[in-house]
């Protein structure tokens, strides 16, 4: 019962740690569809709520069979959208050098998860693994700087998505999603400091 009371329905982290008030919410032009592995949700530090929450058009589904579900049907079905993966490969779009087409409403879907988790959602969604990929290139770290990425340039979701927008919508602010996401970081730190724990839950 106290447990549920000290839970923030928003963010769904207890409320000593809660993130929500420092949420600054931005509407791009791009629609993202965050595509989370069902085991990632158990995993408290995830950023997939955090940026669903951000981005107020965004869509966040947990679940590892995605193509069932009835927003999937509706946009694989559609034409009326420029569809992409975020993920990086010998087929994808490199988008810091090339430019994605403006001439219909884009959506992307990324993938919440370890890189595992990513590539298994691929193979067991053969539908959203066809379509087309796009990548940026390395060359940052992870701000995420408690829980091991399986590589360097391996950012958390919101991280990412902060980066795809600085390329693709420019002129969009969207640094209020890395303000909330180094918030976040720095209380974690904070709260295992004080309570002498490892900052990784
Ligand atoms: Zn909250």
């Amino acid at each position: 019962m106290s447990a549920q009371r000290d839970l923030c329905l928003s963010c769904f982290r207890a409320k000593r740690i809660c993130y929500c008030g420092e949420i600054r919410p931005i509407t791009p032009q791009t629609q993202f569809v965050i595509l989370r592995h069902k085991l990632e949700r158990k995993r408290s530090i995830g950023t997939a709520q955090m940026t669903r929450l951000s981005l107020t058009n965004s869509l966040l589904i947990t679940d590892d069979h995605f193509e069932d579900h009835p927003e999937i049907i509706r946009i694989l079905e559609s034409h009326s959208f420029n569809k992409y993966v975020l993920f990086p490969g010998p087929s994808s779009i490199t988008i810091d050098t090339t430019a994605l087409p403006n001439d219909q409403p884009r959506i992307v879907f990324v993938i919440d998860g370890t890189w595992l988790d990513a590539k298994q959602i691929l193979r067991m969604n053969p539908k959203i693994a066809a379509i087309q990929k796009i990548s940026f290139l390395p060359g940052r770290l992870s701000e995420y700087g408690f829980r091991k990425q399986p590589a360097p340039h391996c950012l958390s979701t919101i991280e990412s998505i902060h980066h795809v927008l600085n390329l693709t919508e420019p002129s969009l602010n969207s640094e209020s999603l890395l303000h909330v996401f180094k918030h976040m970081v720095k209380i974690q730190i904070d709260y295992a400091y004080v309570n002498k724990l490892p900052p990784v839950l």
